[in-house]
């Protein structure tokens, strides 16, 4: 069932930073950030960071517009987990935010989509709001099997039911199109945003956020948020450049 964007349904643009960032860069693109964040006209605005400059963003966001969060998240409470960071950790630097199975940690971390949904469980737990990513490779376009393999990664997020749907944001991020300046068409999104829409309950589809994220820039955005089921990006590379992600955000 495809829905349009309603009031319910408040746009967020949120920057993935990746591994990049120092902290003297950080300070100069938060700057310009929250001095330009009113250019969003309403959409949210936020920026998930390495770990370590976690501290930074809420120093230098706490107050503004703009709103931060992680990475990803340990599944664990606590414990002989060397490299992993908890739930509880972000919150101590008042994420609101977590990526959870961004396709980058599930091809280079190996995260199945099971693991994937025990860290936004965990997430939620701790009353952090997961942006849980989904998304087919090229191979799998070409072979026809985009709406299954979304299918498959969205089934146990879906079986965390209800009240964690209504919390959560999806992003829909075909993995052909990060980070290699190939976007997906606005209507390529927009057929498997309404596939990922039909398959929520009527009362999640009306209410549940679904990004578009790849290779998203300021030339790009407004064709991709003028789709009916496309309710902001998650940008990655554009979200380095202070003019270009506030750009998109205006979009
Ligand atoms: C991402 O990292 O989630 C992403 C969409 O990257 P890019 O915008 O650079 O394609």
């Amino acid at each position: 069932m495809t829905q349009r964007p309603s009031q319910s349904r408040t746009r967020l643009v949120m920057g993935n930073w990746k591994m990049n960032g120092s902290l003297l860069a950080n300070a100069a693109l938060l700057q310009a950030l929250v001095a330009g964040a009113s250019r969003a006209r309403g959409a949210q605005l936020a920026v998930c960071a390495p770990f370590p400059y976690l501290p930074q963003l809420q120093e230098l966001l706490a107050g503004s517009l703009i709103s931060w969060g992680a990475q990803d998240v340990s599944v664990h409470e606590q414990g002989a987990y060397t490299g992993e960071v908890s739930g509880s950790m972000l919150r101590d630097f008042a994420c609101t935010w977590v990526l959870c199975g961004h396709s980058e940690r599930r091809a280079m971390h190996g995260e199945s989509s099971s693991l994937v949904a025990a860290k936004t469980s965990a997430a939620l737990a701790l009353g952090l709001a997961p942006v849980v990513c989904v998304g087919e490779t090229l191979a799998d376009r070409d072979a026809g099997r985009v709406e299954q393999v979304i299918a498959e990664q969205l089934e146990p997020i879906l079986g965390l039911g209800a009240a964690a749907l209504n919390k959560l944001v999806l992003a829909y991020e075909p993995v052909w199109a990060i980070g290699t300046g190939r976007t997906a068409s606005p209507e390529q999104a927009q057929a498997v945003h309404g596939f990922i829409r039909s398959a929520l309950t009527r009362s999640e589809a009306g209410q549940t956020r679904i990004l578009y994220g790849g290779s998203v820039k300021a030339a790009n955005a407004a064709a991709l948020f003028s789709q009916p089921d496309i309710d902001g990006a998650l940008v990655g590379g554009a979200s380095l450049v202070a003019d270009e992600f506030l750009n998109i955000a205006a979009a």
